[in-house]
């Protein structure tokens, strides 16, 4: 069976995460996205938001499970079993990061291999930071995260 992990912040999670995660239900047989928790840092939504938020989003996806983790994401693959990571990627920029993070995780673990997506071109400017900061100034979000973000940016930053 091909599973295939995404991790990421998803802080909030937007749009262009989610035809990431649509697309891989596709591909794999078994997508799990892994809503990865540092300790040190401060995020605009509570993880276990987060994780209602996501496993909302992906309800008619019957081969995707969303859960939290607070460890690094090779470790959570070789717990379950897991040799792919999956990053989805944008504009050449975040090219760079991605690069150098698969390249962590590969000299943290051989086994596990990360593979790319490359985003949609309607979410290509699409980024959790942007829209934190237009929700916390009011600004139209409703194209950019699915309704059950939406409505809860709202309620955080009336
Ligand atoms: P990070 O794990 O760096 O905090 P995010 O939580 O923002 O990143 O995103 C998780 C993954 O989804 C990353 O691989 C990121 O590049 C990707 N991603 C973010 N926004 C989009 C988008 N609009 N289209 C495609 N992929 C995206």
């Amino acid at each position: 069976m091909f599973k295939v992990i995404y991790p990421g912040s998803f802080d909030p999670p937007t749009n262009g995460h989610l035809d990431i995660m649509k697309r891989a239900s596709v591909l794999f047989d078994q997508l799990e996205v892994v809503i990865a928790v540092n300790p040190q840092k401060n995020y605009f939504i509570p993880a276990e938001e987060r994780l209602k938020m996501i496993r909302i989003m992906v309800k008619d996806l019957n081969n995707v499970k969303v859960v939290t983790w607070e460890g690094l994401v090779v470790d959570y693959a070789e717990k379950t079993n897991a040799r792919i990571i999956l990053r989805g990627v944008r504009a050449l920029s975040d090219f760079d990061y991605e690069f150098e993070l698969s390249m962590i995780n590969k000299a943290l673990n051989q086994k596990i291999e990360t593979i790319f997506l490359p985003t949609d071109q309607k979410y290509f400017v699409l980024r959790s930071s942007a829209i934190r900061e237009l929700a916390m100034f009011h600004g139209d979000i409703s194209e950019m995260v699915p309704p059950v973000v939406e409505q809860a940016l709202m309620r955080k930053c009336k």
